[in-house]
């Protein structure tokens, strides 16, 4: 068995490749294996939303310092990864939002009146209540952020599954893969759905809870508008409370999806197996209603898996056992490249931030 001075990570969604990239910039040397493709599976598909508002101001910051990250990035990259169009968000919880937003200082964001609010969303149906604009978000570019830090970790990136992991007593990492068995100085889980499984191999008990997800892509009909911008909504004007939506490169496609998630059984199986076809029509029946610059025949399905945790629908913690770091969160492509710089930092030695630890519970609304 060989022993190799550097880091493993396992897995290669977008926390796995920025974790890795930032363990670059340390100059740390690092594996990262990936059993599928890499950006395929909760990172998949075209487009993320990059948005400041959320319930936890303590996520605030995180996020506001994750921008600044992503801008960093965008330059060394040489690519666009999100679009200047902003997010727009509409219903009873703006207020509260906004003030979280101003009150955290220095972002962006503010009410919008129905004018703005066209010019903004001009594929959004007449909308009178309450509107915010955040213009420091908008559109992420989630194929060129996952190619581009593919690219820039090369060969780093190996096609292997990771059976299993063990603290070697040593104060190093056994990982054992389909076809190797290595020893590391650390390494770092961010393995998606397979987080907890690995986490059960070092005695930790993670409360993921696993879920599956639709979103589907619509036509813009007619020439792409020059600006679009991504939307929230949670008004109900539209017979819905819990709608994002999310522009792809160019404009001329939009993906739509209920933020409602459907519950799977521990075994991966699904509690009520229509549950997903009724949210596919919902979501069809929003974009008729909500949407008219859309064409409501949807030209791309997305049915994914999703993990989240159990205070909240944006919430995030990293596990730490033996020196072995596991991530687990929702919503995470957001913050990726600051959570991956906080990995990479606690995987070189500096400490785990507090407020990533899973007593902090990051994301949980205050009070
Ligand atoms: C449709 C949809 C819309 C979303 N919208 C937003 C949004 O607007 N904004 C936002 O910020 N977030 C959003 N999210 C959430 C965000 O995309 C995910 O939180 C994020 O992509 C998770 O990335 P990850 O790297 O943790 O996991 P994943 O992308 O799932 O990556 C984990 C990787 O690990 C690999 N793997 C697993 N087990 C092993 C093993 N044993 N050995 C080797 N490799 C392994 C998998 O193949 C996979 O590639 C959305 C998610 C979905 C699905």
């Amino acid at each position: 068995m060989s022993r190799v001075p550097e880091v493993a990570v396992v897995g290669a969604g977008i926390v796995g490749l920025c974790t890795a990239f930032a363990l670059a910039e340390r100059g740390t040397p690092v594996r990262v294996y990936e059993s599928g493709v890499p950006g395929h599976g909760q990172s998949g598909g075209q487009s993320r939303i990059f948005r400041h508002a959320h319930d936890d101001p303590r996520l605030v910051e995180f996020t506001r310092e994750g921008r600044a990250v992503w801008d960093e990035w965008a330059e060394r990259l040489g690519a666009e990864l999100i679009s200047g169009d902003g997010v727009v968000a509409l219903g009873g919880s703006v207020p509260g939002r906004l003030r979280i937003l101003q009150e955290a200082g220095g972002i962006p964001a503010r009410s919008v009146d129905g004018a703005e609010l066209h010019a903004r969303m001009p594929l959004l149906a007449d909308y009178s209540g309450p509107a915010m604009l955040d213009e420091g978000g908008g559109a992420i570019r989630t194929r060129a952020a996952v190619e581009s830090l593919a690219d820039a970790l090369g060969d780093a990136v190996v096609s292997d599954e990771v059976i299993s992991l063990h603290p070697t007593g040593r104060g190093t990492v056994e990982v054992l893969s389909s076809v190797g068995r290595e020893e590391y100085a650390t390494a770092v889980v961010c393995a998606g759905m397979g987080t907890a499984r690995l986490a059960r191999t070092v005695g930790l008990s993670l409360p993921v809870q696993p879920a599956a997800h639709v979103r589907l892509t619509f036509q813009v009909r007619g020439a792409p508008p020059e600006r679009v911008a991504c939307l929230q909504d949670s008004s109900g004007d539209f017979g819905e409370v819990g709608v994002y939506a999310t522009p792809y490169p160019g404009n001329s496609r939009y993906a739509v999806g209920l933020n409602e998630t459907v519950e799977v059984r521990e075994d991966g199986s699904f509690a009520d197996p229509r549950a997903l076809v009724a949210l596919n029509d919902r979501a069809r029946a929003y974009v008729s209603r909500a949407l008219p610059g859309l064409d409501p025949e949807p030209v791309e399905y997305l049915h994914c898996w999703v993990t989240s945790l159990p205070w909240s629908e944006d919430g995030m913690a990293v596990w730490e056992a033996d020196g072995i770091y596991f991530a687990a969160g929702h919503n995470l492509f957001k913050q990726a490249p600051r959570l991956g710089r906080a990995l990479a930092a606690a995987a070189t030695g500096d400490g785990l931030e507090e407020n990533l630890r899973p007593t902090a519970a990051l994301g949980r609304q205050p009070g």
